[in-house]
């Protein structure tokens, strides 16, 4: 078999190239895709109980770029959701990101009033600072004893049981994605397009994919086909360490296992996502139906519990950012520089990125503006 564009990965990453390949090209795309399934960790199915669930964990989409949402917009249309998040410290549920509304959850009034002046005296209002940046700045007894507080109580021990790290040990770009938000806005993300595709992500990838010039090959992974597939480009979302064959060792990932619970209740808990710093071995619990708004009889949550990647038993969800696994991918990067474009690599895994959906779709458009400059 031969074709113009061999594309490992049926991701976000993959399936936004094929679509733009062969609608914009006219060329020949093949698909090559290691799970039973398009979509890598969006996917999403209806389980035994007729419920729309994640296989991999909740997937929010949201973004502040108009271009990306307009990309997806003409295979989706959409349900708006805004996410809510509550985290269990000393036993109340307070809002995250941890914001006004959250000191008023857990402090008495006059103290969580004295607080919020502080606060506002030093930041102003509608600011977002990451945790490790207030402790380091606060000033004054009481915002020295928010921070150390927020700080343990939110992050220290959820970082650890997630990454198996300290916030401090990873880059700060990390406890930076849920910053301590100066406001009364209880929503998790506020970026200007937020919500879920209203069919479910796998329709959306349906349609991504549904070009005739392309063609999809599930449950092959890229080395059983390498040698056997002619093609003239190859573009590679998978691990970037597996495809070298690990010549400079593995590149270290966070896995997670998933535990799905269905119950006959209509609603398990009153928001999204539930997370759980301080208790149990699992970091958050997610029910679906707040996600995608379906109406259905009885309800299923997931629990997330976070593993050691071992290649080859589970998946590699997360990559580590840490400085020292940068400067290992590196060397990795080097290696593909070597293969001058005949191969590229793009992805949360082939660039050993924590990318958003909505950056690996732009990590997508922007490449494909490189190949029609090329042609
Ligand atoms: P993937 O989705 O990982 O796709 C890569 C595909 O390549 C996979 O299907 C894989 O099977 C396939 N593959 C790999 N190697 C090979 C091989 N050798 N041969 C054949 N096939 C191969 N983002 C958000 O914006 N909002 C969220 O709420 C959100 N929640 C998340 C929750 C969890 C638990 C996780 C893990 C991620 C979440 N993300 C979220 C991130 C989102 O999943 C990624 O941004 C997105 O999946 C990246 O797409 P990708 O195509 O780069 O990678
Ligand atoms: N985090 C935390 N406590 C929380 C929520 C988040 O310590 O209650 C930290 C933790 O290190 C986590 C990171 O912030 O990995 C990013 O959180 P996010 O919810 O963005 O994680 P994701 O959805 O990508 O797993």
């Amino acid at each position: 078999m031969k074709v113009d564009w061999l594309i490992v990965g049926a991701g976000f990453t993959g399936s936004v190239l094929a679509e733009r390949i062969a609608s914009q090209l006219g060329q020949k795309v093949l698909v090559v895709e290691q799970r039973h399934h398009i979509g890598g960790n969006a996917y999403d199915y209806y389980n035994e109980h007729g419920v729309l669930v994640h296989q991999y964990g909740p997937h929010i989409f949201h973004t502040n770029a108009k271009l990306i949402w307009d990309y997806l917009s003409q295979f989706t249309q959409w349900y708006s959701y805004y996410h809510h998040v509550l985290a269990v410290v000393d036993g109340n549920q307070i809002p995250l990101p941890f914001n006004l509304n959250s000191l008023y959850a857990l402090f008495p009034p006059h103290y969580a009033d004295k607080l919020v002046q502080q606060l506002l005296e030093q930041y102003g209002f509608n600011v977002k600072v990451p945790i490790l940046k207030i402790r380091q700045e606060a000033r004054g007894d009481d915002l020295t004893f928010l921070a150390d507080y927020i700080y343990k109580k939110v992050f220290y021990n959820y970082t650890l049981k997630q990454w198996n790290f300290t916030p401090e040990e990873l880059s700060p770009s990390v406890t930076a994605r849920v910053p301590i938000y100066i406001s009364r806005d209880d929503r998790y993300f506020q970026d200007q397009f937020q919500g879920l595709p209203k069919q479910g992500y796998t329709v959306l990838f349906q349609r991504l994919l549904s070009h005739p010039n392309i063609k999809i090959l599930l449950n092959t992974s890229y080395q059983e086909i390498k040698t056997e597939i002619g093609y003239q480009n190859m573009i590679f979302t998978g691990a970037i360490d597996e495809f070298f064959e690990y010549q400079y060792g593995e590149l270290p990932y966070r896995s997670l296992e998933f535990q799905s619970i269905y119950t006959h209740q209509n609603q398990i808990q009153p928001v999204g996502t539930i997370n759980y710093p301080n208790e149990y071995h699992y970091t958050r619990t997610t029910e679906f139906k707040h996600l995608t708004g379906q109406q259905v009889y009885g309800s299923t949550y997931v629990e997330e519990y976070p593993q050691p990647y071992q290649p080859g038993k589970n998946i590699p969800y997360y990559p580590i950012p840490k400085t020292e696994y940068r400067e290992l991918y590196k060397k990795y990067q080097q290696e593909a520089d070597k293969l001058e474009g005949r191969v590229v690599f793009a992805g949360r895994l082939a660039d050993y990125q924590y990318y958003n959906m909505d950056q690996a779709v732009a990590r997508a458009l922007s490449l494909f503006e490189r190949i029609i400059s090329k042609t």
